[in-house]
């Protein structure tokens, strides 16, 4: 694959580029960090949605979303970290670059930087005097991110919701953030491809992390089925503040249970995507709290959760 990219961030760490994905590769998909490789510098960056693909024949610009294998497309790149970096076509060695899977480090593509956007010098980052530390400190508490992930039907609404009621009733200051809400609101533009779900995810991890900055102990309910998602989320945190709860139910389980009649839907052909039937789930491989719903009530379930919290 291919594509030409922009990159954005902190200063110099904004720019345009042309990425080629390696044969064995799958698709790149926006929204996932990769490892960026320029020059002796690493870098984690972010792939926004194409701006367009070219057809490597007649040279036309084609829409897409996803750049597949062998696509060719511009896109912007966004790094976490200001790095160094000149258009291609004045430098080759600090205007190329090669993009790594962070799980499989796979290299998934390969890329020339176009120019920088401007947009990266001229947005900062606003100092505030009430700090992240200072909420918390409000709060007597530790912020932190509850995220639960699991199968649909699997549990994580019915367990997060009891575990927000006993934080409450403790005195902590929660706020649960669930799957099916946020889609009617700040995500109602996104359905469920790989690519949807993936902006899914890095946008609730925006909006937990805002919370946490605001000394709110967070919890949310989304199946976020790919390892990448969940792992860019716990990066975006301080160090323990983010706990990985997997509710862990078989898929015959939870197609047994079919709270919202979905599996039925997706295995009459009416719903693509679903995870479990033609989607896939990865399984976190060292959740900090694993519960298993077939030998576990829901109610003991939140007990667990919060004693752990409570202790850690
Ligand atoms: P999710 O949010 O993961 O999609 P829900 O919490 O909406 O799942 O639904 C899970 C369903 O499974 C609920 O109806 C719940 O009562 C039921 N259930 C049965 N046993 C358990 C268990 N041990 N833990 C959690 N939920 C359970």
């Amino acid at each position: 694959m291919a594509a030409i990219g922009h990159a954005e961030s902190a200063p110099m760490s904004a720019a345009q580029a042309l990425a080629v994905a390696h044969q064995s590769a799958p698709a790149m998909l926006p929204g996932r960090s990769y490892w960026l490789k320029l020059a002796t510098q690493q870098a984690s960056v972010q792939i926004q949605a194409p701006k367009y693909q070219i057809n490597v024949n007649t040279l036309e610009h084609l829409a897409a979303k996803r750049l597949e294998l062998n696509a060719i497309g511009v896109a912007t790149l966004s790094t976490d970290k200001p790095i160094v970096f000149e258009p291609y076509s004045a430098n080759r060695d600090l205007g190329g670059f090669i993009l790594i899977d962070k799980l499989t480090c796979a290299t998934v593509g390969a890329g020339m930087v176009e120019f920088a956007l401007r947009r990266a010098s001229n947005v900062h980052w606003q100092a505030v005097d009430i700090t992240r530390e200072a909420h918390a400190a409000q709060k007597q508490q530790q912020p932190r991110v509850l995220w639960f992930t699991g199968l649909s039907g699997a549990g994580k609404s019915t367990i997060a919701n009891l575990v927000e009621k006993k934080l409450h009733a403790l005195g902590k200051h929660t706020f649960l953030l669930d799957g099916d809400n946020v889609r009617h609101g700040l995500n109602k533009d996104l359905g469920f491809t790989e690519a949807d779900r993936i902006e899914n995810i890095r946008r609730v991890g925006e909006v937990a992390k805002l919370m946490t900055d605001a000394g709110l102990i967070v919890l949310t309910a989304f199946i976020s089925p790919f390892r990448a998602e969940r792992d860019m989320v716990r990066a975006m945190l301080p160090a323990r503040e983010f706990v990985e709860i997997f509710i862990d139910t078989a898929l015959a389980e939870a197609e047994r249970r079919d709270v919202k009649g979905l599996y039925k839907k997706a295995r009459a052909g009416q719903l693509k995507n679903f995870t479990g039937i033609d989607s896939p789930y990865e399984p976190p491989p060292s959740p900090e709290i694993r519960i298993d719903t077939a030998s576990t009530t829901p109610e003991d379930a939140a007990e667990a959760i919060v004693a752990t919290l409570l202790a850690s």
